[in-house]
């Protein structure tokens, strides 16, 4: 599904992701853990065409996102990506921002969008705030509704880049319900994250990414509880 081989990412002289290679299956969800500026971003970002690799193959659904021949934009379809900081539209409903897209790219008629947008708000406990304006929602709310419109758009797979980062503590626990939820549906999921808690529970692998390489990868249980790499030992010493 997710198939990256040898990728390598400079910005000038900063050697940034350096022969990175990994695949995903389906219904896998993979979670990546490391130290700030360890290139994590930029390897989700590249996934999505956000950022173009220096050197390197990487191929989502089986299109070659490194060749810019590829309609990135259908390969954009399939992949949801939710961000750190939400990127919701403020001037719309909750539903619009949910409905939008699906709608624009001719996927669904207006009834329909609407109709799976309301199934969509349930599942993430927003039944209530359809109609609400964006701006009225806390931080947690608003991830849940982000959530909810990268589902829309029935992708085969969502990257997640530190969802929880930028929520107040007491909301961290709902968005990340919602995933636990998502993964238990079988979606295949790629999560950047520092809530080790969460990765232990429904990882089926964490990779631990460290200046610009993933220095060792394997299920929560050898990552976590006999973890060989000495920077991933420190590393989990400064977070755990
Ligand atoms: P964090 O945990 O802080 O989010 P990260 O692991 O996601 O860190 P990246 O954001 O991928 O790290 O950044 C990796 C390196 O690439 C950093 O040194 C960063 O300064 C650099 N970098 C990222 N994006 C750009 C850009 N658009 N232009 C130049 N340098 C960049
Ligand atoms: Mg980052």
């Amino acid at each position: 599904k997710v198939h990256v081989d040898k990728v390598n990412k400079s910005y000038g002289d900063n050697h940034v992701l350096r022969d990175i290679s990994l695949d995903v299956m389906a219904n896998e969800v993979v979670v990546m853990i490391g130290p700030s500026g360890s290139g994590k971003s930029t390897f989700l970002r590249m996934l999505n065409q956000l950022e173009m690799p220096n050197s390197g193959l990487v191929e989502v659904d089986g299109y070659d996102i490194s060749d810019s021949k590829t309609d990135i934009n259908k390969v954009r379809e399939n992949i949801g990506m939710v961000f750190q900081n939400f990127n919701l539209f403020n001037n719309y409903t909750v539903l619009q921002n949910i409905t939008l897209a699906p709608v624009q790219l001719g996927k669904m008629t207006k009834e329909e969008a609407d109709q799976r947008g309301k199934e969509l708000l349930k599942t993430v406990g927003l039944s209530d705030k359809a109609d609400k304006s964006v701006n009225s929602l806390s931080g947690g709310q608003k991830q849940r509704v982000a959530i909810a419109r990268a589902l829309a758009m029935d992708p085969d797979i969502m990257l997640f880049d530190e969802p929880t980062s930028a929520l107040d503590p007491e909301m961290v626990g709902d968005v990340l319900d919602v995933m636990k939820d998502l993964a238990k549906s079988g979606m295949t999921m790629i999560i950047v994250t520092h809530e080790m808690g969460f990765a232990k529970q429904v990882a089926d692998r964490v990779v631990f990414f460290e200046s610009g390489k993933i220095q060792e990868s394997g299920t929560p249980e050898e990552v976590f509880n006999a973890p060989k790499n000495e920077r991933l030992q420190t590393f989990l010493s400064k977070v755990m």
